[in-house]
């Protein structure tokens, strides 16, 4: 049976060009990036050669990157390494990825001021809203590009342009969006942006944090002088050299992947509509530039008081080889509603009965088109015909 993989959201997998550019680091090129012989040599211009192309494809400079081990550990180092002063306070929202959230609760519970914003139905922030929640204590605004459940978009730009006039830092979380548009960090103006290579073809375990100006920052982790003393650890050379490639590759490829997910996306919503009718809600903002493209979040309400079990929906599918995700995540063995979703005002029994399909580069018309009927062939037998 072909699978049919539509999580890109969580994971994606390693463009086989990225694992042939990966493979010198592994087998011969293997030094400790920190040793002043040879093969040490050669990993350091590896992993600066890598510094200098991904900043490139940031319009940043090389020393405003940090590598680290993924998207986690750089919302992790920006809360913890750019909250720090007098001026402590965090402005933030119910709809940020757990890497934002729980490292902003554990601030709030080590006394820092800390707002945590509810967005629109759409997912959305108004700049407004942030502008008024910032005061005298706050000192970093940190507000996703994409959300990776619903997908919805942060104007980052007018964000951006809030926290300039009020003199606070801005961190964006674009795991979600780094490798699948071209991104400026000057043109969106933030401070900082966090980024992982698994989202865009590249190797798991590796991220990296832009940082403006590269310096007012404190390390999350210390031990050796890595990363100019902002990261310590020996750097995972090959899967370093692999997230250049990757970002490289995506770029150059941005605007036909991009052109493909969003067809796929209107193709997928569109034989969803037809075969289920108005069986499910829409999570996903589809107006133009509302939503990062690869991304349909549906669920289903339930019916004459009938809750619909969203993990049975998402095993469902499996059997069928079809890879979904639900928002929900199973906390101590229960499945708990999607965090994101009841923020956007979703009650709990639609909350848990989401699906996100996820579209990537390798996807074709004919995986949505089986999924479509797939899907419909479940609800119709779980929940009964629209
Ligand atoms: N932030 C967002 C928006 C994400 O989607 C993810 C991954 O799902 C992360 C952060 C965490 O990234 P990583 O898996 O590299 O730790």
């Amino acid at each position: 049976m072909r699978r049919v993989y539509l999580d890109h959201a969580a994971t994606t997998p390693l463009d086989p060009r990225v694992f042939e550019a990966m493979l010198p680091l592994l087998r011969e090129h293997f030094g400790n990036a920190s040793s002043v012989h040879a093969l040490g040599r050669k990993a350091r211009f590896a992993v600066e050669e890598s510094r200098e192309r991904i900043a490139g494809a940031l319009g940043a400079e090389p020393g405003e990157i940090i590598f680290t081990s993924g998207g986690t550990e750089a919302d992790n180092a920006a809360l913890r390494g750019l909250h720090r002063g007098e001026r402590c306070g965090v402005v933030t929202s119910r709809a940020e990825h757990e890497a934002v959230l729980r490292v902003a609760e554990r601030l709030a519970a080590e006394g820092v001021p800390v707002v945590t914003l509810t967005p629109e139905a759409s997912g959305a922030v108004r700049p407004e809203r942030v502008a008024e929640a910032i005061t005298d204590e706050t000192r970093l605004v940190s507000l996703m590009h994409a959300n990776n459940e619903v997908g919805t978009l942060t104007d980052v730009r007018a964000v951006a342009e809030v926290c300039r006039e009020k003199g606070v830092a801005f961190h964006t979380d674009a795991v979600q969006t780094a490798g699948l548009f071209r991104l400026s960090v000057d043109d969106l103006g933030v401070d900082a942006l966090s980024f992982s290579a698994h989202k865009f073809y590249g190797p798991k375990g590796v991220g990296a944090l832009y940082v403006r100006g590269g310096s007012d920052f404190r390390a999350l982790i210390e031990g050796g002088a890595q990363e100019r003393r902002r990261r310590a650890g020996t750097e995972n050379v090959a899967a370093i050299v692999g997230m250049a490639e990757a970002l490289a590759l995506a770029l150059a490829e941005a605007d036909a992947r991009l052109a493909h997910v969003a067809d796929l996306r209107r193709r997928l919503y569109r034989l969803l509509r037809e075969a289920l009718g108005d069986r499910f809600v829409c999570n996903t903002p589809l107006e133009d530039e509302a939503s990062a493209p690869h991304i349909l979040n549906i669920a289903f309400p339930p019916r004459e008081d009938r809750p619909v079990d969203g993990e049975m929906l998402l095993l469902n599918l499996d059997v069928e080889g079809i890879c979904a995700s639900s928002g929900s995540a199973c906390t101590s063995g229960a499945v708990a509603p999607s965090h994101v979703l009841l923020a956007l005002g979703r009650p709990p029994e639609t909350a848990a009965a989401a699906l996100r399909f996820s579209l990537g580069k390798d996807n074709t018309e004919a995986d949505i088109d089986r999924t479509v009927e797939t899907l419909a062939a479940i609800v119709h037998r779980m929940v009964g015909a629209p």
